[in-house]
């Protein structure tokens, strides 16, 4: 952490902007350097697609909103201004109207009165009436993804389809699908499904012949400087695949750009960029674009190899039952990343972990590859210190103090020792299927890797691997697992609900079976003071042992497919709230008013030349904010 970095930098309705930085990039090789900086370029070209894509006048709307806020010259610190720069600030972290998480349109602060003063003020003279439905008329294209009722496509505002209805799209790529082929492609991954005057439905191909073709042919030209300093041989043939796809719209090229970037598991740089997930179409055909420049980050990944390598150890080691312990056990080895740019749909709320390609019979044929974002993860870590949660729900300053200097090497160790080993150890018993728990399979698999994590989070060969420097560290991350699963994860739960998801089932599972036996041997505690239920813990040795027990359990449960014993552990531990408890830790949290969603501004990158206008150096700088970037990218960054 860089105290002369602003980590917050922004704060307005229910969003909370953050910084994250490159660690590691002043370090690389001007050569990668100069690869990172046009692969930001052509990420940042993209701009205008993801804001046409997710409604059609968002990009006219935006040139108008930004035009009031730059030439708009009456008083600006009136309530009514202030409104106008909050729908502005979450028009662009939505990257349009509809708000970026539930997709329902944002209802603005200030009423047409004022915003027609808005108008008038900056001397407006187009028409008035659509953008007053646009912005104020809550029924008006009111959902930009509509997961139910009669017609989802009539019913969504999204720009992936115009003038067809859902049986009419479901209709026509069913006809163009072949339910014999072994490798299809992504039928209407990157397309504007509509009909032309004859009334025939077509395809509008986006590429650099068809839409976004101005976008697409800088996000080529980009990719085409990128490539003489790509890493690989390799490397460069799935930029080139990449570039011929942009060029032609043409799936197949996608299908084997995909393949190749797969398989390119040895270069540093790497990178995102395409229609890819398809989350914004009700129907899950259309790919959204988006873009995020990334490098390995060397030491982290030396972390994660320090465990892999160890397998068969671990294996050997788990307080499990004989019979189910593999005799040969490969560990894998997690790729972590520094996020360098991020942009479209990645962008300003991002995703922690990647994991591509999406089409199945390229993860069957080829694998995928996954990473976990780890400056991302580390961004959102430091500005939760600041926001009051701890010093709410931790009783005890020596124990806050232990998470906050160990909360976050323990947390990434926890996600490493539960993916590179946790999910691979153990195995069934001769003829038991791997579907036997049914439901509650999920749940009882996580419960299992996160208490492969607890229990050798604790063991002495984690600093006789290098991978923990404080026999006591594993003490903030037991402290803490127990907090979430007691306590705190009910936080995203609304009152009278239970748990679902099985994350958050296995953690409720853990915590509660834990406390149960724990409190009868006074290993751990709730205790009330004031009115609020903290947690205590005073014997981390046993806790430990319980987790060992507990796993020990899991693993056999699994390994005989026990699916009654299965249930019961996760109906009796992992479903239902206490309400009392529940209702007071949403209490408690709603007072500290903490953003539900957050986001971030790029670093900027500039180029540096010497005496003789040679490129000497590409320069990083964490000074631009929120607005500030905003305004930037509207401008440098418009193609359509
Ligand atoms: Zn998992």
């Amino acid at each position: 952490m860089n105290t002369d970095i602003q980590y917050i930098v922004d704060r307005f309705a229910d969003i909370q902007v953050l910084r994250y930085t490159v660690e590691g990039f002043e370090k690389l090789p001007l050569k990668q350097k100069l690869f990172v900086y046009y692969l930001s370029e052509a990420a940042l070209s993209g701009r205008d697609i993801l804001f046409d894509q997710n409604y059609r006048y968002n990009l006219p709307l935006r040139r108008l909103l930004t035009q009031i806020w730059e030439q708009y010259d009456g008083p600006r610190d009136t309530p009514d201004f202030e409104a106008f720069t909050v729908y502005l600030k979450r028009f662009w972290f939505a990257n349009g109207i509809h708000h970026h998480y539930s997709t329902v349109k944002m209802q603005p602060e200030f009423d047409t009165t004022y915003w027609n003063a808005l108008l008038d003020n900056i001397g407006y003279t187009g028409d008035r009436t659509l953008w007053e439905k646009v912005l104020f008329d809550p029924e008006f294209d009111s959902k930009r993804v509509q997961l139910d009722g009669k017609d989802l496509i009539t019913a969504s505002a999204n720009n992936f389809y115009s003038s067809v209805t859902q049986a009419e799209v479901e209709d026509f790529y069913a006809q163009m699908s072949d339910p014999s082929d072994q490798e299809p492609i992504s039928y209407g991954l990157n397309t504007h499904l509509t009909k032309d005057q004859s009334g025939q439905l077509i395809e509008q191909v986006w590429s650099e012949q068809g839409w976004y073709s101005n976008s697409i042919k800088a996000i080529n030209e980009n990719l085409r400087k990128a490539l003489s300093f790509a890493e690989t041989e390799q490397q460069k043939q799935v930029i080139e695949r990449l570039i011929d796809y942009y060029r032609t719209g043409d799936l197949k090229l996608f299908d084997e750009y995909s393949i190749l970037w797969v398989r390119d598991t040895l270069s540093q740089v790497d990178f995102v960029n395409g229609f890819i997930e398809t989350y914004g179409d009700p129907l899950g055909l259309k790919g959204s674009w988006e873009s995020m420049v990334n490098f390995r980050n060397e030491a982290a990944t030396k972390r994660t190899k320090a465990i892999s390598d160890e397998a068969a150890w671990f294996e050997a080691h788990s307080p499990i039952d004989d019979r189910f312990r593999k005799k040969e056990v490969k560990g894998v080895s997690a790729k972590v990343i520094t996020a360098a740019m991020l942009a479209g749909d990645c962008y300003p709320a991002t995703p922690i972990g990647i994991n591509l390609p999406n089409a199945n019979w390229i993860r069957k044929e080829y694998g995928s590859k996954s990473v976990t974002i780890e400056n991302i993860m580390e961004a959102y870590e430091i500005a939760a210190q600041g926001n009051g949660f701890n010093e709410e729900f931790y009783e005890n300053e020596a124990d806050r103090k232990l998470y906050e200097k160990y909360g976050f090497v323990t947390d990434v160790l926890h996600t490493d020792l539960h993916e590179c080993l946790g999910h691979g150890s153990g195995q069934l018993l001769p003829g038991v299927s791997p579907d036997a728990l049914k439901a509650y399979g999920a749940t009882l698999e996580e419960a299992r890797a996160d208490l492969f994590a607890l229990y050798f989070m604790a063991d002495p060969k984690m600093l006789e691997l290098g991978v923990l420097g404080d026999k006591d560290a594993y003490k903030a991350a037991y402290y803490h697992q127990m907090l979430v699963g007691l306590l705190t994860q009910s936080v995203r739960i609304p009152f009278g609900e239970n748990y679902e998801e099985a994350h958050m089932r296995n953690r409720a599972l853990i915590a509660r079976w834990v406390y149960e036996k724990g409190e009868k041997t006074g290993a751990c505690r709730l205790i009330r003071k004031s009115g609020k239920t903290y947690l205590q813990i005073s014997d981390y040795e046993q806790l430990r042992k319980l987790f060992g027990k507990l796993l020990g359990e899991i693993q056999r449960i699994k390994s005989e497919g026990d699916y009654e014993a299965g249930k019961a552990l996760v109906e009796t531990y992992g479903v239902t709230l206490d309400p009392t408890l529940h209702r007071e830790v949403l209490d408690r949290y709603a007072k500290l008013d903490i953003a539900p969603y957050k986001g971030f501004v790029n670093p900027v990158y500039t180029l540096e030349y010497d005496a003789q206008g040679h490129i000497s150096d590409v320069k990083v700088d964490y000074t631009e904010g929120y607005v500030g970037q905003m305004i930037r990218y509207d401008k440098q960054y418009a193609k359509e």
